[in-house]
Formats: C-alpha cells, sequence, structure tokens
C-alpha cells in the first residue's frame, strides 16, 4: 500500500543532528507547514527544520492534493455554527492561501504539477440541497460565480478558481531550495523550558532554541494545548485508478462519510483519485471493509486499481485550524480539518510572521485562545470520545482480524504477535506509549495503529508517526 505520490518522494536524506545545538528559531516537523514556515523565514539567521523522517513523508504524502476553498459546506456551517463574519473571514484566508501557493510556485519554478480545475460540491440527498443553496447564496454575496445544477437525483455547486497539485513536488522542491536548514531522522521527544529558552531533546542530543514552531501534525505533548481534548482524528480511504482522460474537475460532497475525487495526469498516466468512508479513527476500524465500500461507491474493476492508501487528519470542534502562540515564542499548527494544504501553506505565514513580528493576517481567526460555543461543546465530546476510545481499543479481539495477529499477556504487558507470509513471528508491545490505548493490526498496511491518536508502529515495534515518540519493540 503506497500513495501515489510516494514513487515521487525525495529519499535522499539530509543529514542528522547528533551533536548538541543551540538556534534562533526550531521548526519541528518537514511536512507541508514545517516547509513552508521554513520559507518564509529563510532569510532569518540561525534557523533551522528537524524532521523525524524524510520531510514530506507525513500526512502530506497521503493527500490528495486538492488546493481549494471550496470545502463542502465550510461557510454555511460557520455562518451558522459561529457567524457569518467568521464565514467571510475563512473565505479569505483560503483564498490568500491559493494565491501564496501559486506565488511560491511561480517564484521558485516549482514543476508541481498546478492545474486549475472546476470543484465541485454535490448530493443525491434531497434533505442536503438547502445547504448547498446556502453556500452557493454565500459565495456570491461574496462576488464568487457559482455554477448551480440540479437533476433528478444530483445537485451540484462549483466555482472554477480553484487548483490541484502534486503536494510532494512542492514539499520536495522546498527541501532542495532550504536544504542547508533541514535535519532529517532527527526526532525531538521532549521540550523543557530552561532560562528563558526552549531545550528539545532528541535521543542523544539536544537542541536550545529561542523560539519553537511546532509543525509535527499531531503534537507529542499533552501539555501544554491539550489537543486530544480540543479535537478528534478521521481516517479516509483512497484508490487512484487508471482512466483514460482527465476532465479538470474535482469535487466533494456535502458532508461526511464524505466521497471526494479529482484527476492527475503525468507524461505516462492519468489517475482518478477515489475518496470515501471517512471516519473517526476510534470506529468502522475494519480496514478491509472500508476499501472494498471505495471500490463499490467509485465501480473500480481490481485491474484498474494503480494505488490504495489511508490517511488520518485532525478535526477541531469549530472546523478552524490552530495557528498561533501557545505561550511566549513557542508556536504550533495543527486541526486542519482535512484541509491543510490551503492552510498549511497559511500557517507558514501566519508563524513566521509572528517570529518576525510583522503584521499577521488572520491572527484572531486561528487564535489558539478562542472560545466559541462549538469548541466548548465538542470539548466535552472530546473527553468523552477520548475515554470510549481508550476503553475500546482494550477489545483485543476484533472480529475482522482472520489468523493474525494473536494477542496475549506476558509478564503482565499486552502482546500481539504478527506471523508474516515466511512464517515469521513478529512480537511487539500493544500499549500505545503516547497515552495508553490499545493498538489495533492494520491488516492493509500491515502496521500496529493507535485508533485514539493515530500514532502508527512496523510489526518489529518501530514508531513511524506520532504523537508516540517511543517504539514499541518486544523484549524478552
Ligand atoms: C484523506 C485525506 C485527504 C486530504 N486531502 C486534502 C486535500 O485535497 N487538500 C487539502 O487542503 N488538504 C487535504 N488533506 C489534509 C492535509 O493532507 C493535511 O492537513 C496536511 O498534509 C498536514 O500537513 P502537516 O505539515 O501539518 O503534517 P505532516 O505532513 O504530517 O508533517 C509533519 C512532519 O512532522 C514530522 N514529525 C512528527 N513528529 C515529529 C517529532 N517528534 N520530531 C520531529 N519531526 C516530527 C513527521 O515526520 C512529518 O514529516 C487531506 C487529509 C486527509 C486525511
Amino acid at each position: 500500500m503506497s500513495s501515489l505520490w510516494e514513487k515521487d518522494l525525495n529519499r535522499v536524506s539530509r543529514p542528522k543532528i547528533e551533536k548538541d545545538r543551540e538556534v534562533e528559531t526550531l521548526i519541528i516537523g518537514g511536512g507541508i507547514t514545517g516547509l513552508t514556515t521554513l520559507y518564509f523565514l529563510r532569510k532569518q539567521k540561525n534557523t533551522i527544520l528537524v524532521d523525524a523522517s524524510l520531510c514530506g513523508s507525513g500526512v502530506t504524502l497521503n493527500t490528495t492534493g486538492k488546493l481549494t476553498y471550496l470545502q463542502n459546506t465550510i461557510y454555511t456551517d460557520l455562518t451558522n455554527n459561529i457567524d457569518y463574519e467568521t464565514a467571510i473571514s475563512y473565505l479569505k484566508s483560503q483564498k490568500h492561501a491559493i494565491q501564496l501557493a501559486k506565488e511560491i510556485i511561480e517564484k521558485e519554478h516549482i514543476n508541481c504539477h498546478l492545474e486549475q480545475v472546476d470543484s465541485f460540491v454535490f448530493t443525491n440527498k434531497k434533505k442536503e440541497i438547502k445547504k448547498l443553496k446556502s453556500e452557493k447564496k454565500f459565495l456570491e454575496s461574496q462576488n464568487i460565480k457559482v455554477n448551480w445544477q440540479e437533476k433528478k437525483d444530483f445537485c451540484s455547486i462549483s466555482v472554477s478558481d480553484t487548483f490541484v497539485f502534486h503536494p510532494i513536488k512542492y514539499t520536495n522542491a522546498l527541501k532542495e531550495l532550504l536544504k542547508n536548514q533541514i535535519y532529517e531522522q532527527t526526532k525531538i521527544v521532549k521540550i523543557k523550558k530552561h532560562h528563558g529558552k526552549y531545550v528539545c531533546y532528541g535521543k542523544n542530543f539536544k537542541i536550545v532554541a529561542k523560539k519553537v514552531i511546532v509543525a509535527c501534525h499531531y503534537p507529542f505533548f499533552f501539555y501544554p494545548f491539550c489537543l486530544p481534548l480540543k479535537s478528534h482524528i478521521e481516517k479516509s480511504y483512497i484508490i487512484a485508478k487508471k482512466t483514460d482522460k482527465n476532465p479538470k474537475v474535482s469535487g466533494i460532497t456535502v458532508s461526511n462519510p464524505a466521497l471526494s475525487f479529482r484527476f492527475y495526469e503525468d507524461k505516462k498516466n492519468c489517475y482518478q483519485i477515489c475518496l470515501a468512508r471517512s471516519h473517526k479513527t476510534s470506529k468502522e476500524q475494519n480496514d478491509g471493509k472500508n476499501f472494498q465500500i471505495v471500490k463499490e461507491k467509485y465501480q473500480i474493476k481490481d485491474s484498474d486499481i494503480a494505488f490504495v492508501w489511508s490517511n488520518v487528519d485532525i478535526i477541531t470542534g469549530d472546523k478552524l485550524p490552530f495557528i498561533g502562540e501557545i505561550k511566549k515564542n513557542f508556536l504550533i499548527a495543527t486541526g486542519f480539518n482535512t484541509w491543510g494544504m490551503t492552510n498549511g501553506i497559511l500557517a507558514g505565514e501566519i508563524l513566521s510572521k509572528i517570529i518576525l513580528k510583522e503584521d499577521v493576517p488572520f491572527q484572531n481567526l486561528f487564535t489558539l485562545k478562542r472560545s466559541n460555543f462549538y469548541q466548548i461543546k465538542s470539548f466535552f465530546g472530546n473527553m468523552l470520545g477520548s475515554v470510549v476510545s481508550f476503553i475500546g481499543s482494550k477489545k483485543h479481539q476484533k472480529a475482522w482480524y482472520h489468523e493474525n495477529p494473536i494477542f496475549l499477556k506476558i509478564k503482565g504487558k499486552s502482546v500481539g504477535i504478527y506471523t508474516d507470509e515466511h512464517k515469521k513471528k513478529h512480537f511487539v508491545y500493544t500499549t500505545c506509549p503516547h497515552m495508553g490505548c490499545s493498538l489495533i493490526f492494520n491488516e492493509q498496511e500491515k502496521t500496529w495503529d493507535c485508533p485514539c491518536h493515530s500514532s502508527k508502529f512496523s510489526i518489529d515495534g518501530k514508531c513511524l508517526k506520532g504523537p508516540s515518540t517511543k517504539d514499541i519493540q518486544y523484549k524478552e
């Protein structure tokens, strides 16, 4: 299982940090957010970025790569849940982000297949037509030309000034451009404040930084900020199928569980990227069944399947990202609600302007200090959700496992054993080191996944994705 973009990932690793260092600004995480932040801070002296793995190999590697402001019916939701001004401000922020992306791509001559396409939001449910009408009315009130289509069982709105791109060709180009400031295979596991500076610890080194930017998708620390109480994680399933032509459109349904698609064309092939079956990671965990649903929804023949993968993102209570200062000189960008191409690029600008003490656009919209009814309401939901996921994760014998894996207790600790095709047994501890949830076995990707906060481990227990910073290797 790998994403369509994975074959293009720049696997030439930048050096590791192995000795103690002192810097002005440290960016943790080299996905679209961290790299774009470094791009805007590139002229600031003594600024570096570290990535636990390879830049671009996190959630950005598995995105569908739409650069659009038409995001389900977000403006109707924001108007209803918060207010009209917030919806207007969010629309402006997304249009601004698209403009930023275009400027960077043009200025740096990045060949990342940026392509203007018509974006659609559609439904075949009668009760959702009212919401589509309201989204159209909102967009038109902001002078956006919206097309309306209504047939028997189908209704859609569309706009034409939106884009798709190859996200990894974008991150590769920034990695190359900024290579002297980037360190890979360098994981930060702990941060402590000492004499007004931040001491960021890795396995055998520490980096002392005046300013720290956390751009690692899900932060590896609970305090400060307590993200698990402010968000939940959503997983979706994607198949890229071979197709004959690129109709230059992209689409998404009004509401979840979403269907979402776009097309991608390189010199050799054309693909339709088909996404379906979005759900909270604590539920519907039978991946085999979920991929089957994607095949059925898009009527995909086995012979047309080119790439198969899944992805997770962080969903906030009010559908707005968190971008800003947690405390003085300690910044974060997270909670992109599956719209991290625009919001990751925008976060790069916002965070760099905070560091450079320049005028910050959209600061109030994304502030970490905001509180609104939907955030407060979801706080209790997320707290309950965390407890339910934690308890739910303890139910080991899931019905969908066939022969693999086996769960047992050894010396009071929960252990999982996966037997590979050569009959080799791979032992791991199945308690997530992050917050103690029980891991589930992902039969499609052959990984151990945390259903609560999306950490991922190899069959031999190596941590592949945070927030966990520790491995789960079994020791006799
Ligand atoms: C199914 C799906 C489809 C999506 N499609 C779209 C789309 O079409 N358009 C759109 O706008 N958005 C989309 N998104 C959302 C978007 O992909 C994400 O929001 C975005 O990629 C997040 O980028 P990031 O840089 O914050 O995180 P990442 O790409 O995960 O980058 C974080 C980096 O931090 C590193 N890291 C982690 N922990 C540490 C540590 N302790 N020390 C050092 N480094 C660390 C990781 O190795 C990683 O490289 C989609 C999301 C999903 C789930």
